[in-house]
């Protein structure tokens, strides 16, 4: 068994067991971070099932997805910079880092250029973290209004981070995340609004018993990044 491989069992039975102690019920999609990990560690990766892969770079994305051609979805979940949405628009399948209203209406120009509705989910920041992206929970009518008004951008859901603490502390964060998720829903179609996606390598658990959907997760399947 590759390193890879074993780290990824681990992630899938911490998850399922995560699933269980969860009062929703809810399955979990497994997102694997693949930002700074060579294009081999994702190709392993899809090999064992992975089928949702995450990039936070727009060219980081666009180089990886130009040598890949295995079937998987590509999820976008760094912040965008307002020049960089025509190209996360032609190669992220989806993008969960739509953090602002700016942004939204960007996201909403190119894809009707490109003849493309863009799959998105709002991202909160809950928190209230300086260093962290995202509308505040007070903003949520805006969000849900301005995104409403744009017709080539389909919301799918919601995205937050909690604050890199001792994974406990990050539970009201994620109560708070299901709560406005659970919020939009009703704001769109019905079924329309699927997937709550939170919780990182260091408190995925505590997500997922909140109730997360969907986990983003890097370090614990591929090792710590190479920052270059
Ligand atoms: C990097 C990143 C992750 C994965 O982080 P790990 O701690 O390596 O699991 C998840 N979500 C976002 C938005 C990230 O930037």
């Amino acid at each position: 068994m590759s390193e890879i491989e074993e780290r990824l069992a681990q992630v899938r039975a911490r998850i399922a067991e995560a699933e269980r102690r969860s009062p929703y019920g809810q399955e979990v999609t497994l997102v694997a971070v693949t930002k700074f990990h060579p294009l081999e560690d994702m190709e392993e990766a899809i090999r064992l099932g992975v089928t949702q892969v995450g990039e936070n770079r727009v060219q980081e994305m666009e180089e990886k997805r130009r040598s890949l051609s295995a079937p998987v979805v590509w999820n976008l979940q760094g912040h965008l910079q307002k020049n960089k949405v025509k190209k996360a628009v032609a190669c992220a399948d989806l993008i969960q880092s739509c953090d602002s209203e700016e942004i939204l209406k960007e996201i909403d120009k190119k894809a009707e250029s490109a003849g493309k509705v863009q799959d998105v989910f709002l991202e909160f920041n809950i928190s209230g973290e300086e260093s962290k992206y995202g509308f505040s929970p007070e903003e949520f009518k805006n969000a849900v209004e301005a995104a409403k008004a744009c017709t080539h951008v389909r919301v799918k859901g919601l995205m937050c981070m909690a604050p890199n603490e001792e994974p406990e502390k990050t539970r009201p964060v994620f109560r708070e995340g299901r709560r406005l998720w659970t919020e939009m829903k009703k704001e769109f179609p019905e079924g329309q609004i699927t997937i709550l996606s939170m919780g990182m390598t260091n408190d995925f658990e505590i997500a997922i018993e909140e109730g997360a959907t969907m986990v983003r997760i890097g370090t614990a399947i591929f090792g710590a990044r190479q920052y270059h």
